[in-house]
């Protein structure tokens, strides 16, 4: 293997990692974010139905006060019955009262319907109080993970951008600059070849040069896919024909272990 390309397998493995330790830095807080859009959501929806709940209670007790007015009524027509002279007057006094208990009760069905729908609505409210904690409870959970999260991120990015430092001036030049060119337009820029195939873009390797990248004893050119372009390495301790056969547990034996 060129010497170059085992510092930049590694130089690779500390790129990614501090990829991915930037990504996680720029994610978490967009995710508490969104947890925080919940939370605002859940509250949006239980005040809608706490609006509701009141403007029932409301509706009550309009309707409670029409309920005594009418009363009222009634009771008064009845004393101006008992002073009639004449039964038109009692006939006109009786619609009357007739009248107002017929409102009566449409406004005491009407209060029953009023009440059926707040006993609804307060099971509603009851199931959001329930998100709304919930909710509120992942966010102080995720806020507080995503704090600590990013301050060890910061720590562990601090300590590969020590490494990757070192490590770049320790590598030639012409390599560090080809590694760049190709991490910069793939990513990686570094592959592994397994089975004579790209592990980056899968693609086969042509004999010829399976057999030069596996060649112990070529130490002088660094070999890129012909498909993706990256640099390829050749560990031979992962290499089909000496790989280990994972031993296949018996089905007895598995379920005397998950006993
Ligand atoms: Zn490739």
């Amino acid at each position: 293997m060129h010497p170059d390309l085992e510092k930049l397998i590694l130089l690779q493995a500390h790129d990614v990692e501090a990829k991915r330790l930037r990504d996680e830095m720029v994610a978490l807080p967009k995710h508490v974010a969104s947890l925080e859009t919940k939370v605002k959501a859940v509250e949006g929806q239980r005040a809608v139905i706490i609006g509701l709940i009141a403007k029932e209670e409301a509706l009550r007790r309009r309707q409670e006060s029409d309920v005594k007015d009418h009363q009222a009524k009634s009771a008064r027509v009845r004393k101006q019955m008992d002073m009639a002279t004449t039964t038109v007057q009692v006939t006109a006094f009786e619609h009357e009262i007739a009248f107002a208990q017929a409102e009566i009760n449409k406004l005491e069905d009407a209060e029953i319907e009023s009440m059926e729908r707040s006993e609804g609505l307060e099971a509603q409210k009851n199931l959001a109080d329930e998100a709304l904690a919930d909710a509120t409870a992942t966010l102080e959970r995720e806020r507080v993970r995503a704090t600590e999260t990013i301050a060890q991120d910061k720590t562990l990015l601090a300590e590969i951008e020590d490494k990757r430092k070192a490590e770049r001036a320790e590598i030639g030049e012409s390599a560090l600059s080809t590694y760049d060119r190709i991490a910069k337009s793939k990513g990686t820029a570094v592959a592994e070849a397994l089975n004579q195939k790209c592990m980056a873009c899968q693609m086969m390797l042509r004999p010829q040069r399976w057999n030069d990248l596996r060649d112990r004893n070529n130490e002088e050119t660094m070999m890129a896919c012909e498909s993706c372009g990256r640099l390829l390495y050749y560990d031979p301790s992962r290499d089909s024909p000496q790989r280990k056969t994972v031993p296949v547990e018996s089905i007895a034996a598995s379920i005397i272990r998950s006993l």
